[in-house]
């Protein structure tokens, strides 16, 4: 048995705020146009829930799933597809909303699922990234927070599906169970 550890590394009232920021970033971009935003699930449903609602603008959701983690801390480096989008994406302006950008595998895989199916634009917006994990040379359009190298919940993000619900953003740690 381990120990879990959680600490802290962005408050949700900086969360909030920079929600607000990126929303604004795309209501400037796309002014007058619709976008249509897909979520990850199920890391991006509490960051697109609160994006979408700041974006001053024509907007529709869809939601995808992909494995790329399991259970763990560790990723098995393949992306499988688990659920597609319900309606085509021909000749909208999509926003791929991803909880966080690590290794780049998973955005990789997507934007060229995405791609092949002829939007009119293609962007990302990622609550999260952690450069120094890259495997694929993939970067988000629109980002929240660059983070350091560590394993992180809270706001959308789970570990072993728990601590999705937390309001801040926190590095857990795990530690040997004490006897
Ligand atoms: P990538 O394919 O870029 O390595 O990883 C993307 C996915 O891995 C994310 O959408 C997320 O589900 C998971 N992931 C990567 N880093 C973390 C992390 O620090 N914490 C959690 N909870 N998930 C992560």
């Amino acid at each position: 048995m381990e120990q879990e550890i959680l600490k802290v590394l962005i408050r949700h009232a900086a969360i909030e705020r920079r929600v607000r920021a990126v929303a604004r970033h795309i209501t400037g971009d796309f002014k007058g146009q619709r976008v249509h935003l897909i979520g990850v699930l199920k890391g991006a449903c509490i960051f697109l829930s609160d994006l979408v609602r700041e974006i001053n603008l024509e907007t529709s959701i869809d939601f995808i799933a992909v494995s790329s983690y399991g259970r763990g801390k560790d990723s098995s480096g393949q992306v499988r597809l688990l659920k597609d989008l319900d309606s085509n994406i021909q000749g909208l302006n999509v926003i791929l909303v991803e909880d966080i950008l690590d290794t780049g595998l998973t955005l990789n895989y997507l934007l060229r699922v995405l791609k092949q199916r002829k939007p009119k634009s293609l962007r990302v917006a990622a609550l999260l990234d952690k450069p120094a994990r890259r495997l694929k040379t993939v970067k988000a359009d629109y980002v929240g927070f660059k983070i350091p190298n560590d394993f992180v919940v809270g706001y959308g993000l789970d570990y072993a599906e728990r601590y999705r619900n937390l309001k801040d953003v926190c590095v857990l740690s795990l530690l040997p169970e004490q006897s």
